[in-house]
Formats: C-alpha cells, structure tokens, sequence
C-alpha cells in the first residue's frame, strides 16, 4: 500500500492537497476512505474461512464518519469507555456488534452498556465481574462475558503500548479466570462463556500473538474438557502498520492463519479487535512551516502542527515519515529538527530528519497518522483542535469542523457563584 508516492505527487486519492490546505487550513487531518475500505476488506478476507467478526478499536480514531464508513463494511466495535459507546451507537454500530474492554469500567457505564444490550463485556478483574452481576440483576437481564487472560507473554512493543505481561494493569492470570469459571453458578445474571485477550499495539512480529494464542487454546480445551462451553475467543488487536518507509508489517492473510491454526477445532465464534491497522496508514496530518530557523547546533523546521495534535511522537518516541509537498527536485537535503510551537522540548516530530530544504509557508504532510491521531490530541498551549477530512476519488468531506477559539473556551466561566456539595 503505496501510501507516501500517493502523497509526494501532492495529491492524495486524487485531491490536490495544496489547494486542500488553501481551503480548510492546517494543521489538518486528511483520511483516505478507499484505504480503509481496503484494509477492512483484505482482514475479511483473510478471515474468511471462520466465523470470524470485526470489533473496530475505537479508541485507534473515533471519528463519526470513520465509525460509519467501517460499520459499512461490517465492522463491528470494540469500545473502553461509555462515551465510545454513545459514539459507536450513534454511528449506527448494533449494539449486538459491541464488545466493551477495559480495567475500570464504571457502574454507570457498565449500565449504559447492558441498557444497550451490547454484545458482551471483556471483564478484567473479580471486581469487575461482581459488578456486572449486581447491575444485570437489579435490571433483571443476563450479561455475556468473556474474561481478559493476561498470557504473560512480551509483545516486543514500546512499553508503553504492551499490555499482555505479568506486572500490567490488563487482564487476569489463568489460575483466577479457572475460578471463575467453575463459581459461574454464583453469577446468574452474567453468561461467562468466553475468552478475551489483547497483548500489546503496533506489534511487528507474530511470534508473540502466536505465543499468546496457544496460551489461550490450551486454556479453552481445559475448559472444554471441564464442562464450560465457550462461545466466543477474542484475540484482541494489535497488528503492527508501516510507520517508515522499509519496514515490514505483519499481513492479514498471516495474522488469519495465526489465528486459524491456534484455534484449530473452536466452533464458537472469533472476534478482532483491530485499531491501528485499519485506519493509521490512511491517515495523514497536513502541516504548514511556520519557519526554519537555525539554532546554534540543530536546524529547526518550525511546523504549525505540535505535540497536542498529534502526541505519538512526544509519547512514544514514534517515528513518522514527513514528506514535503514542494516537487522542486533542485532542493539541497538538510537534517532538522522538525517541531511544533509548544513550549515543550518534546514537542518534536523528528531529530536530525535528512529532507530536502523546505521553506516558510510550505507544506508537509506527516505520514501514518490515521491511528491515534485525533483520537489523542488535546487543546494544550490553547490550541484548538484541527479540522479532520476524508478525501475519496478527487473530493472530500469535512469530517470534524476546526475547533473555534470560542468553543474552546466554551464550558469554562469565572468563579462568580460558588454553591456547597
Ligand atoms: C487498544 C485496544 C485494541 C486496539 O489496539 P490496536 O493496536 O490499535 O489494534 C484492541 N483491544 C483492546 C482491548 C484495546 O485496548
């Protein structure tokens, strides 16, 4: 998927992406439909041979036209949070499409979500579990449930981004899922009869998933064998994408086959729960060069894009590939610095990046920004938050307008009536 040619001719899906700029101005988030559409279709395919479903990680990019598009597809939604789940129905997701993860899930959306009548929740502690069966009761409805295993094993991520090890927040071992299952009689309002698991994000190698998924079917024929009928395994997402020119991501069709040969002999159904692989590499940020600027020991490219539209950088140390939208081939090629405008040393996208020199009033456009993009972005340093399009065959749609300065400041007031709790 030939994402940074598409954009180096300074037209993506067929929309010229300076006159873009022109338009609806920078920073700003641009997404390609038919990418997306594609991703979702070659998963399916690749799942085609199971009874397989899509659970879109919502959280990857939340967008309303996003979640539309990919419900179009058939994709059903993973969500960690009652405001995802507002987001995912008003989307037109079925709430029978909806599965809810997550290690502090509150009553008050625990019971949002069985008033929705979501598919089933991935539960991840005792506490959790006990909670549900005490709401689904008081309601008088019975809950599915799959419990998260954390399988310890090391995704090979960034630390922060892996969540299948002994000492993370997610999931529970084994030995407390097993007595779960066998006290199930205790819980009548809660269907325990799945398995949940989710390791770690933007994983590259299948060694790990692979690892984890044998821990999981060994525990399912366990079970099995015990008695418990398991309907549903859900092998979480996390699917590695492209961040760099060069590197190599994982497939769907080997993924598929991963998951198809660990679970050789399930009957119940197979849920993913892809985020990132779906939308990142569809995504750009345009970015306009506030000005270069040459410091004593680095040369800074000054964008007008920073750390609160798009935190991977800073967060994660994440590399984008930055591409400038001038075509003048006669350009010497400089390391920069490239930056954003926040008073934070971390605000930086690239060090030491070698690109042709770029000037004031150019544009860049910062690569793989599909996933975890808008999702994570902030007002910091009062920066209202950017407009977000979606381009398809030489036209686009305002997805999310520009955030004006006013409805920025909107909910906030100064201190003149002061009441007691
Ligand atoms: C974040 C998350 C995902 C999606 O992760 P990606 O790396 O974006 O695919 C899936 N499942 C759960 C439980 C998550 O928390």
């Amino acid at each position: 998927m030939p994402h940074t040619s598409s954009v180096e001719s300074g037209r993506f899906e067929g929309v010229d992406l300076t006159a873009l700029a022109a338009r609806e101005g920078t920073p700003l988030y641009v997404y390609s439909a038919p990418q997306i559409r594609q991703r979702v279709g070659s998963l399916r395919a690749a799942l085609a041979g199971m009874d397989a479903g899509i659970r879109y990680a919502v959280k990857a990019n939340g967008n309303a036209a996003i979640l539309r598009l990919l419900a179009g597809e058939g994709a059903g939604a993973d969500i960690v949070s009652g405001g995802e789940l507002q987001r995912a129905l008003r989307a037109g997701i079925a709430a029978s499409r909806i599965v809810f993860s997550g290690v502090g899930k509150t009553d008050a959306e625990i019971v949002m979500a069985l008033e929705a009548g979501i598919e089933r929740f991935n539960v991840e502690s005792h506490a959790e579990l006990d909670s549900i069966q005490r709401l689904a009761a008081q309601r008088g409805v019975l809950a599915a449930a799959s419990v998260r295993i954390n399988p310890d094993v090391d995704a090979r991520t960034h630390a922060k981004i892996s969540t299948g090890k002994a000492e993370n927040k997610f999931g529970v071992v084994i030995d407390d899922a097993r007595a779960w299952f066998a006290e199930s009689a205790t819980r009548p309002n809660v269907r325990l009869d799945g398995l949940h698991m989710h390791i770690g994000s933007q994983l590259l190698d299948l060694a790990p998933v692979r690892a984890a998924l044998a821990r999981m079917a060994a525990f399912w024929r366990e079970l099995e064998a015990a008695g418990h009928s398991i309907a549903s395994i859900d092998v979480g997402g996390g699917l590695g994408v492209r961040y760099r020119a060069g590197e190599t991501a994982p497939d769907a069709h080997d993924y598929a086959v991963a998951i198809a040969e660990a679970l050789q002999g399930f009957r119940g159904r197979i849920l993913v729960e892809p985020g990132r692989w779906l939308v990142a590499e569809a995504g750009i940020l345009l970015s306009r060069v506030v000005l270069e600027k040459q410091g004593r020991e680095r040369r800074f490219l000054v964008l007008d894009a920073a750390m609160n539209d798009l935190a991977r950088p800073s967060l994660y140390d994440a590399w984008h590939d930055i591409v400038p939208l001038h075509t003048d081939a006669a350009r010497e090629a400089l390391d920069y610095d490239v930056v954003g405008p926040v008073c934070e040393t971390g605000d930086t996208f690239a060090t030491q990046r070698r690109m042709p020199r770029c000037a004031a009033n150019e544009l860049v456009a910062i690569l793989g920004a599909g996933a975890y993009g808008a999702s994570m972005s902030s007002t910091y340093n009062s920066r209202p938050l950017a407009a977000e399009v979606l381009v398809e065959d030489g036209r686009y749609a305002v997805i999310r307008c520009r955030q004006s300065p006013d409805a920025m400041i909107a909910d906030e007031r100064p201190a003149t009536e002061w009441n007691t709790p």
